[in-house]
This record gives C-alpha cells, structure tokens and sequence, in this order.
C-alpha cells in the first residue's frame, strides 16, 4: 500500500501544490505550524537523509531557499524553519522538509528535557570517526 506522501506524489490524495517537477513536490502542510508552513518531499517513498541521492537532496534543499524568498514576500515573516524528523520521528514514513514562516510570538519551539547529555570532545571523536 503506497503512504498518504506517495499517494500526494501520484495525484491519488489531494494537496495545495505550490511546485512540482518530475522528482520532488512542495506542498501546503494540512496541519500547519503556521500560514505558509510547506513540505518538500521527494517523489520516490523513500525515509532517511542518508538514503537519498546527493542530487535529490540538493533540488530539495534548492526549493527551500526558493521557499524561503516566496515566504519572505507573502508574509514579511521575522524568521522561517527549516526542519526534518527521521527515523521513527517521521510520522509518516515518508522523506518531508518542513519550510515555514516564523514570528517571535508564534510559541513554536522544543522542549528542553533537563536531562543531562555528553557534549564533550570524547563525543565528538565517535562521530567524526565514522564520518
Ligand atoms: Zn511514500
């Protein structure tokens, strides 16, 4: 069974397309953070940042500066995010980048757990070793 993003892909499900070629798709989100809040996704049902080809990524990444501009003329916003959950954080199972206007007073944000993590350089050592 394709997921709801392919389904959009594919024309099955209707969205507010703002742009569309033959590979990626940017679309109005249906439970914006925001007015204006859009999801780019690739059009092959694909999860991770790792699984996508470097030129898919960069079209991707290419519209959200594009996006970004459109935002700034429509709605003369005091910022934009720029975001994407992974793994079992993508709801939806789909590859999405949200794009979307921002204001001081909007109460977007994350939380801070309180929790104490390692941030030292023995930290970074473990990633920049598997880079
Ligand atoms: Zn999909």
């Amino acid at each position: 069974a394709m997921c709801d993003f392919c389904k959009i892909a594919s024309h099955e499900i209707n969205a507010n397309i703002v742009y569309e070629d033959e590979s990626i798709m940017a679309f109005l989100d249906y439970e914006p953070i925001n007015e204006g809040h859009i999801l780019i996704i690739p059009k092959e049902h694909l999860l991770d940042i790792d699984e996508i080809s470097d030129k898919l990524l960069y079209s991707m990444l290419d519209l959200s500066k594009r996006i970004v501009s459109s935002l700034k003329k429509v709605y003369s916003p005091e910022g934009y995010t720029i975001m994407q959950n992974g793994g079992a954080f993508n709801d939806l199972g789909h590859y999405h980048l949200h794009v979307f206007p921002r204001y001081k007073d909007d109460g977007f944000g994350w939380t801070d757990s309180g929790m104490q993590h390692d941030c030292s350089m023995e930290a970074a050592l473990k990633i920049k070793e598997n880079l």
